[in-house]
């Protein structure tokens, strides 16, 4: 594959369902570790989100051929979309209500929430982030409590999170994964309202296509689902392989630790343990299709329509063509098998009847005789062994030779040369209850300087003398083997190089917007940014806000404590702005001792209040340096954007500030007025301490 030429690449888009996190980890692996090229696809992979398509839309409009969904398919079917799913990564919905732990139940996991309580706290406060449609999971539990979905605010505020923490939102729909871990983190107490466990578990993070694409090239569609599902399994393999992938390459705001609590939490939904990874069946479909017409959500008609949303990996093509050579083989051993079995059992009737019948004696020796010559002169191994003692009672020539039978006959052991045909091992059980196995891969470990063989057996059970034994015909399969076995630590190294090379190259990347001293991003890559952020905000109507922070008086500290305890204090007040900002803010070291922070989604109040907060925090910081404990403090200017604003006024204005807060004697938060131009601040301060002149009791004013 390899050696494909580019032109031969089919050009694939998935439209993820939200942006990029470990939710999407097998695409990313699939991508990095090179299946998506083994399979013959460029892949693109766009994030979802605020702006971008729905994925449903996007793969029934054929912008992209797949698509990340739930369980909301099933609707969207019911409703005449024609979609196809391929395969459930979770088997369990992600999707819970997290509440707040009412304050007085101190017991621990004691349900929080009474049914009375959900239903009032669903009419006040509360926040989904989401449609009835596609989280049916979150909408019966309000409906089992009561309440008019319809009457349900769904409002989205930029940071619900900070929000719940505030105890201005009591009921948040979330995910297991993000939301429910990131409390954890941060250590706020909170409730999740589990599913009744008589519905359905809700398969979520399923790869769809369109019914279209999946009718008329069903191959395509498979070799897509399978390189995908060989992501997610070495995706699940090396968590924490993977979360630092999605760092590196794609979410450098979530930490990797982040990413791999993410990570595991969505294994443990996708129960790979118990089910094939992917798995899907019409029952459970059928199942979840009829909560949501209970919900209203289609109507009893609308079910005949969810017939066709379930891929069927038994039509497709791909599994029903296997390798040509094996094919071939198979089919030469089932003819000669026919035949040889046709006579054996001639020869076992002739046998009974031969006590009657001496006439026939003469006869029965001519079977006997004839079949031993078949199974003596057959092109491939022919042998037959107790099932309870592995004796071998016959091998002929081929069996011998393959199987490594030669020795003393009464001796020959079959589980000596093939130790999973052990009497009494599940093999030997599988064939005494099904009675016969057919294709059987089995190896013939080396012996000292030989190499391992393999055989492909197919074998029936059969009463030979009284004792249930295996009559078994083989192909010898270890050329091919040692080609599928090379071919994958191959592919496996190619793997591991592709993957350095990735590595390399996100490094590269990185260093390239990134200022080496504090580890923040630099100024080419605030340029770029805020001007992509304001867009953005002006695009969906929201607010975003800047603040500039300049240390006060950095020369002194310079001056007293040495560059090098300069370049800590730098580093202690970008770890600050670090650590405090949400995902969506972006922290750059401007220049010197210059910060800025981008807020998307904050208006002038929230900026202000937030800079107030990271002004005391800095305030209060002992530094330590070689020179004892330094302290430092910093004004910060903030501005919001005006309607019609670009990036250069508006940096302009959260300049300005700064240099007020500066002029009125620093350590405190300036804001630009709303109602000003850029030259000059609103007289709106929030002073701090007075301006300590902290390592300066050097300095002569
Ligand atoms: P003000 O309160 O008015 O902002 O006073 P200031 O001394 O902070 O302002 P000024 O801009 O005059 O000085 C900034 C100093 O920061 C000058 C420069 O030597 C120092 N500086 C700039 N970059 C670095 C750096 O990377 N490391 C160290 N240690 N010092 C730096
Ligand atoms: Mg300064
Ligand atoms: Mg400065």
């Amino acid at each position: 594959m390899a050696c494909l030429p580019t032109a031969a690449m089919q050009a694939v888009s998935v439209q993820l369902s939200w942006t990029h996190q470990f939710q999407f980890a097998g695409y990313y692996v699939a991508l990095a570790r090179g299946y998506y090229r083994e399979e013959g696809f460029d892949v693109e992979l766009r994030p979802g989100g605020h702006g971008a398509a729905a994925p449903v839309d996007a793969v029934t409009l054929g912008r992209s051929e797949f698509g990340v969904g739930n369980a909301g398919l099933a609707v969207r079917r019911m409703k005449g979309a024609d979609v196809v799913a391929l395969a459930a990564v979770l088997q369990e919905t992600p999707l819970v209500w997290i509440a707040a732990r009412p304050p007085t139940d101190e017991r621990a996991g004691a349900p929080a929430l009474t049914h009375e309580r959900l239903a009032e706290l669903a009419r006040a406060r509360v926040m989904w982030r989401g449609k009835v449609d596609d989280q049916v999971e979150l909408a019966l539990p309000l409906a089992a409590a009561g309440i008019d979905l319809a009457r349900v605010p769904q409002a989205m505020p930029p940071d619900p999170i900070e929000q719940f923490e505030a105890g201005e939102i009591e009921l948040m729909s979330g995910y297991r994964s993000t939301e429910v871990q990131e409390l954890r983190r941060r250590g706020v107490p909170h409730a999740l309202i589990e599913l009744d466990r008589r519905l359905p578990g809700f398969y979520s993070e399923i790869l769809f296509t369109s019914g279209a694409l999946a009718a008329q090239d069903p191959q395509r569609v498979e070799r897509f689902r399978r390189a995908t599902l060989k992501g997610w399994r070495a995706a699940f393999d090396d968590i924490e392989g993977t979360a630092r992938l999605i760092h590196r390459l794609h979410a450098p705001h979530l930490g990797v630790e982040q990413l791999m609590a993410e990570g595991r939490e969505l294994e443990s939904l996708s129960h790979r343990d118990d089910i094939e990874l992917g798995h899907m069946s019409q029952l459970h479909w059928r199942r979840v299709a009829d909560e949501q017409v209970r919900l209203g959500l289609a109507s009893e008609a609308d079910l005949a329509r969810l017939d066709g949303l379930l891929w069927r990996v038994d039509r497709e093509p791909v599994a029903l063509m296997p390798d040509p050579m094996r094919v071939a083989l198979t089919g030469v051993v089932a003819a000669l098998w026919l035949t040889v079995w046709g006579l054996w059992r001639i020869a076992a009737r002739s046998r009974a009847e031969a006590d009657q019948l001496k006439a026939a004696q003469q006869q029965q020796g001519d079977d006997d005789l004839r079949f031993q010559f078949l199974m003596d002169v057959a092109p491939f191994p022919v042998l037959m062994f107790g099932i309870r003692d592995g004796h071998v009672a016959y091998a002929n020539e081929r069996a011998i030779g393959a199987l490594g039978l030669a020795g003393d006959s009464a001796e020959l052991r079959i589980h000596d040369s093939l130790p999973s045909l052990r009497p009494g091992g599940e093999l030997m059980q599988r064939l005494q209850s099904s009675r016969i196995l057919r294709d059987v891969e089995l190896e013939r470990p080396g012996v000292g300087a030989e190499a391992a063989h393999w055989s492909l057996l197919t074998m029936r059970a059969v009463e030979y003398e009284g004792k249930p034994c295996a009559f078994a015909a083989a192909v010898d399969i270890t050329l091919r083997k040692r080609a599928e076995i090379e071919l994958s630590l191959l592919s496996a190294q190619r793997g591991r190089i592709i993957e350095e090379v990735e590595q390399l190259q996100a490094k590269l990347r990185d260093a390239s917007v990134r200022d080496p001293l504090t580890g923040l991003f630099n100024r080419r890559y605030l340029d770029a940014t805020l001007r992509r952020e304001l867009h953005r905000s002006q695009r969906e109507s929201r607010p975003l806000a800047l603040m500039v922070v300049d240390a006060d008086h950095f020369k002194r500290i310079n001056d007293h404590y040495g560059h090098a305890g300069g370049d800590e204090v730098l580093r202690q007040i970008a770890r600050v702005l670090q650590d405090r900002h949400r995902s969506e803010d972006v922290v750059c070291r401007y220049g010197g001792e210059e910060f800025v922070v981008v807020l998307p989604g904050s208006d002038l109040g929230f900026a202000a209040e937030r800079a107030e907060q990271l002004r005391q925090l800095i305030a209060a910081l002992e530094i330590p340096t070689d020179g004892g404990f330094a302290h430092i403090t910093v004004s910060i200017g903030v501005a919001a954007t005006l309607p019609g604003d670009d990036a250069d006024r508006l940096f302009k204005r959260a300049d300005a500030a700064v240099y007020q807060a500066k002029h009125e004697g620093r350590n405190r938060v300036v804001l630009a007025s709303v109602a000003t131009g850029p030259s000059l601040p609103a007289q709106v301060t929030l002073p701090g301490e007075p301006d300590r002149p902290a390592p300066a009791e050097a300095d002569p004013s």
